[in-house]
């Protein structure tokens, strides 16, 4: 059975380890005036330490905030980590979850991510879950099984009314950073594979949820990426340092409404 679905595109910038207050303050007062209601949402991520300035300077404009990791405990001994409710306090609205580099760098493991996502929905947060394979996995086959694995564990305690809160982000490991971009067809093939991961869960929600594609997303090849029927949007993380090159990556997902 087909559902006929609009889904919004999603345009995320995940600033990872970069930018200052004041230089978060220098990229919004450039981009902010540029951006309108219509078209895609769009999300700028940036540190914890700059999160509460964008979070403030955002509200009120078309532009939402969210924080790049969050744990899925409220308060307690746990050094380092910050919790839903604090995010809400500061006006965010979602949180990046699973990015490949906490799970490479960091530690960060599907069991707890279950729980990330299930807290961040409860709290009323957007969680970007960021799922995607190594080369070495691609190389041998696994994608396929790598993705359904992380999708179907990170989703696991989410209830399917609550599906298409989620956007998913499908961030193949050996194009984040690199400058090596899927090709249109391996981005839509891996998307359109998670779509079909969610369909097993509930066919009408699996044409809601978003799926965006990142890695080595630019300017010059969002349009192309962004016409495909499964990939609604994209995550940017080095070209979106810029707001010029940000803004045309929001400009190009223009009319990409699938
Ligand atoms: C990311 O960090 O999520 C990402 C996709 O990075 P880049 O666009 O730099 O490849």
């Amino acid at each position: 059975m087909m559902f006929a679905m609009s889904r919004r595109p999603c345009i995320a910038a995940n600033w990872k380890m970069n930018k200052s207050i004041s230089e978060a303050d220098d990229f919004l007062d450039e981009f902010l005036p540029t951006q309108s209601a219509e078209g895609p949402e769009v999300v700028i991520c940036p540190t914890y330490l700059a999160l509460a300035r964008v979070a403030e300077r955002c509200a009120g404009t078309p532009v939402r905030s969210a924080a790049q990791n969050m744990y899925f405990e409220d308060s307690g001994a746990f050094t380092g980590e910050v919790s839903a409710p604090m995010l809400l306090e500061l006006g965010v609205d979602g949180v990046i979850l699973g990015h490949s580099e906490r799970r490479q760098y960091f530690g960060e493991t599907d069991p707890a991510l279950a729980r990330k996502v299930r807290r961040a929905l409860s709290a009323g947060l957007m969680p970007i879950l960021c799922v995607g394979e190594s080369l070495e996995q691609r190389e041998c086959g696994d994608t396929e099984s790598v993705l359904s694995g992380q999708v179907l564990a990170d989703l696991a305690e989410v209830h399917t009314d609550d599906l298409d809160r989620v956007v998913i982000a499908y961030e193949p490991i050996w194009a984040i950073g690199t400058g090596v971009t899927a090709t249109t067809d391996q981005a839509q093939e891996a998307i359109h594979f998670i779509r079909n991961l969610l369909r097993s869960r509930d066919p009408e929600m699996a044409e809601r949820v978003r799926i965006l594609y990142g890695g080595s997303v630019k300017p010059d090849n969002a349009a192309e990426l962004m016409s495909q029927p499964d990939i609604d949007g994209a995550l940017v993380g080095g070209a979106a340092l810029d707001p010029a090159g940000f803004g045309a990556i929001v400009d190009a997902s223009r009319g990409s409404g699938s």
